[in-house]
């Protein structure tokens, strides 16, 4: 079982308004149009741009078994399944959006900064699931949370999201507007409570 670590608490909405700043930097048509958020250019070119943390793809043998992406701060660095980013199957495609956008989050919060040892593994099912791990830890203190709440915030932004929920728009269609799988979206709605 992984460790957890506690890091300093923020709020969904502390998370939501660092990511449309960030979306206002790299993307800003993403606040005004529902489209799908650019979370390769956050994870390749933003985030080794803004943060001291290399970030890059590699084979499935070189991270632990099931894992899927792993983020470490001894070497700085955080990467994803490279089997994922060449997948062929749609809903491979969108699982890797998903699977990156989390990982970013934790670059984007700071977990690497806040403590020396960081490291967070996400298993393939972990991910799956939109599930944090069961701790002590209150929602708000731990990583694994923090990281979804930001990948559900960037990958389907509030303001849009917002306005495609006024027009009754179903599961399905929001998960082809912002290319992600429909158990991301059901997780999402459920952090608006509106699901
Ligand atoms: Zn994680």
């Amino acid at each position: 079982m992984a460790k957890t670590f506690r890091v300093r608490p923020l709020s969904r909405a502390q998370i939501r308004r660092l990511v449309l700043e960030i979306l206002a930097d790299i993307q800003p048509g993403a606040l005004q149009k529902p489209q799908p958020s650019d979370v390769e250019r956050l994870f390749d070119v933003y985030i080794p741009r803004n943060f001291r943390i290399q970030t890059g793809y590699v084979g499935y043998d070189e991270i632990p078994a099931e894992a899927v992406g792993v983020t470490k701060a001894i070497e700085r660095k955080s990467y994803v399944a490279r089997e994922l980013l060449e997948a062929e199957k749609w809903h491979e495609q969108r699982f890797f959006r998903s699977t990156v956008a989390h990982e970013s989050g934790h670059c984007c919060l700071r977990h690497p900064f806040q403590i020396e040892h960081f490291v967070s593994v996400l298993g393939r099912k972990e991910s799956l699931l939109f599930r944090v791990e069961e701790t002590r830890l209150r929602p708000f203190e731990n990583p694994e949370w923090q990281a979804w709440a930001f990948a559900q915030e960037f990958l389907m932004p509030f303001p849009t999201l917002t306005i495609l929920l006024q027009q009754e728009v179903n599961v399905y269609e929001l998960a082809d507007i912002y290319e992600v799988n429909p158990a991301f979206v059901r997780s999402r709605l459920r952090s608006l409570k509106k699901f």
